[in-house]
């Protein structure tokens, strides 16, 4: 019997590849234009280091990684998300003598064990990006620019900007227990996880998806009407610059992230368009984690994406490439010198294909036409002995007669 793969690990294969590696090098450029660098980090770390960062009161930590013990009797979990590594490295490598502001991407998988859907995997795939060192609003306005940026680039309407504030260590407990004795009033209707995390975590209630819930936190106190006097200075400076280079948003007072480690400036990039799985990027500040792992006090900003629902959202757009051209060749030495003439044409640069086994003339067009290649060139016996070939362009449905080496048909798929 054959073996498949494992319910929510996904093979990505070639005619949907294209499409990851368009958003991929999207990403890079635009990320780069700002200022950002790469770094790679592992797929498994410490236990710790996620429960201690993301927080011991959350779906990820409480249900959703993959942990287990090693060989070695060390507890590791196959990474959930990426800030959490990306700020371990920051620190183990004091990145922050060389220079506390720094600026990183990463790209790669993450897991989670959930329940698999459309949008929702166990192995699924993030991009992210994390800034270092700055409290200055301003760069909560660059990171939101960017990520925009980065969705017109790929001619994406949706998903659109939501913005929260979550205040910060002065203000968010005074939030927490208007929440806490708001919801304590209707406690009946939350759904079990919510009551349980009540005391721990009750902003989760806000942003969870069972009907009873819902019902519950309507008209609950709002974040924002809790704010401190510097965390509400900061939500309207991010505003101002926003507003100021045109990037649109709207404001969500309901929007929690599903981490600890948030302060202030939170945010999602939310579609319509992918049913429950409305999230397609999401982030914020993180102005206590660095020193919570160990290192120096610095704040940080960042965001991650999931590549799988941007690929839903460019679902029909189609990425495959096309060869430059495909050579069809007829009779054995037309065979012999096609071959040569390809691997030439490849040495230069130009993608070429052909048939390597001898087919008719009708089976090798069928094939070029399969490749949907930009030229095909046609080598019979009679050609050969004429040196010369047949270059039909197979976009406009011309033809013409060149001589049959390398340069000649390099310069006449130019003309
Ligand atoms: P959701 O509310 O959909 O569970 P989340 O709040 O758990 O999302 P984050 O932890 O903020 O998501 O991760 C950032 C992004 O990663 C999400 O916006 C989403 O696009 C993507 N993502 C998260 N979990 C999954 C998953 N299991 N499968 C595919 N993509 C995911
Ligand atoms: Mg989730």
């Amino acid at each position: 019997m054959a073996i498949n793969g494992i319910k929510g690990f996904n093979d990505i294969l070639p005619g949907e590849v294209e499409k990851w590696q368009h958003i991929e090098a999207t990403a890079r450029r635009v990320f780069e234009l700002y200022g950002f660098a790469e770094i790679r980090v592992p797929v498994l770390e410490k236990t710790e280091l996620f429960s201690r960062s993301i927080g011991d009161a959350t779906d990820i930590v409480e249900k959703e990684m993959y942990s287990f013990v090693d060989k070695g009797e060390n507890r590791v979990t196959m990474r959930p998300e990426g800030t959490a590594s990306v700020m371990r490295a920051f620190i183990e490598h004091k990145l922050h003598a060389v220079d506390p502001i720094a600026k990183l991407y990463y790209m790669g998988p993450m897991f989670r064990y959930e329940r698999p859907q459309k949008g929702r995997y166990r192995q699924f795939h993030q991009i992210g990006a994390e800034v270092t060192g700055v409290n200055d609003p301003k760069v909560d306005a660059q990171v939101l620019t960017m990520l925009c940026h980065f969705f017109a680039e790929l001619g994406l309407t949706e998903p659109s900007l939501q913005i929260n504030s979550l205040g910060c260590p002065a203000c968010r407990p005074v939030y927490r227990r208007a929440l806490t004795d708001f919801l304590r009033a209707r406690i009946d209707k939350l759904c079990d996880d919510c009551k349980r995390r009540l005391e721990t975590n009750p902003l989760r209630a806000l942003d969870c998806k069972s009907a009873g819930c819902k019902e519950a936190t309507v008209g609950a106190p709002s974040v924002l009407d809790h704010l401190c006097g510097e965390c509400e200075a900061h939500f309207d400076a991010l505003r101002t610059h926003l507003e100021g280079v045109g990037t649109s948003y709207t404001i969500n007072p309901r929007m929690v992230r599903g981490l600890d480690y948030y302060t202030r400036t939170t945010f999602e990039l939310v579609t319509t368009l992918l049913g429950a799985q409305s999230a397609v990027a999401a982030g914020g500040r993180y102005d206590g984690l660095i020193a919570d792992l160990g290192g120096p006090s610095l704040p940080g900003i960042g965001f991650a994406m999931g590549v799988e629902r941007v690929a839903l959202l460019l679902a029909d757009r189609e990425f495959s490439k096309r060869p430059d051209l495909f050579v069809a060749a007829l009779g054995e030495p037309a065979q012999k010198l096609a071959f040569g003439l390809m691997c030439a044409m490849q040495r230069r640069g130009i993608a070429v294909e052909m048939d390597y086994e001898g087919k008719s003339l009708k089976s090798q067009m069928r094939r070029s036409d399969k490749f949907r290649s930009r030229f095909t060139l046609i080598v019979g016996e009679d050609e050969l002995a004429r040196g010369i070939a047949v270059l039909k362009n197979m976009d406009a449905g011309t033809q013409s007669e060149i001589p049959l080496d390398a340069d000649a048909v390099a310069r006449g798929m130019l003309a």
